[in-house]
């Protein structure tokens, strides 16, 4: 009874977060809406945080990461401009709780997800598996780097900020490929999309929004 109960909770928070944080705010893709009005969120999040999975804010994860806001996840999602077959495949840097790989996977072909935190990695894998998603491969490395083995993407998204974008993500993005990424100091970015056609690259600023640094040799040292 008492687990029904919290069921429904959980349930209508997830509708809420639909309407109130994705919809009014001008989420349109109606692919996107659907998963992130399925896709269990708290599963992403520790028991103790269950109750506040679908709110309005970024959570904390473990390990000084955080799983992104419900909002932001759906915006960077839409920015990647995925064709409706879904016939892409995108690399995410940084898999952090794996929930925006795991909405990822129901809208594309394949993901492929590099995180630099072990515990976090084997944490998310244990819910793909939970949740059957099986067209997410993930690795364990500096993202910066990409993941050149299964290089080109269509799609390139990064969730955690540097002062650039690191040059061997530009190097593997397809052509009509798609790159977004938070890119600024450490305490304000922008999101960046670049869209590759052949040799040229368009930039474009875009959203101003706050991440947790990306580490490594192609982002904050420290
Ligand atoms: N996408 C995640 C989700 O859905 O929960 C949120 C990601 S969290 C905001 C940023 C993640 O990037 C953290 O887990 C962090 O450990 C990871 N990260 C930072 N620098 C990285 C790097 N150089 N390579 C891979 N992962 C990195």
């Amino acid at each position: 009874m008492f687990g029904k109960k919290r069921e429904q909770d959980l349930d209508k928070a997830q509708q809420l977060m639909i309407e109130d944080q994705l919809k009014a705010r001008g989420i349109k893709n109606e692919q996107l809406l659907q998963v992130m009005g399925q896709l269990p969120r708290h599963l992403f999040v520790h028991p103790d945080q269950h109750n506040l999975a679908y709110s309005d804010k970024p959570l904390p994860i473990g390990q000084q990461q955080t799983i992104s806001q419900p909002y932001i996840v759906a915006h960077m999602t839409e920015l990647l401009n995925l064709p409706a077959d879904g016939n892409v495949t995108v690399l995410e840097v940084g898999t952090g709780s794996g929930y925006q790989a795991a909405v990822l996977s129901q809208l594309v072909k394949q993901v492929y997800t590099v995180e630099r935190i072990l515990a976090l990695a084997e944490n998310a894998h244990d819910v793909f598996k939970k949740l059957a998603l099986t067209n997410i491969k993930q690795t364990v490395t500096d993202g910066g780097y990409g993941w050149s083995n299964h290089a080109p993407f269509d799609r390139i998204i990064v969730t955690a900020a540097g002062p650039t974008i690191p040059p061997p993500l530009v190097d593997q993005l397809a052509d009509d490929g798609v790159l977004i990424a938070p890119v600024g100091g450490r305490n304000n970015q922008q999101l960046i999309r670049l869209t590759r056609q052949g040799a040229r690259i368009q930039h474009e600023n875009l959203t101003a929004v706050l991440f947790v640094p990306l580490r490594g040799e192609h982002g904050w040292q420290k």
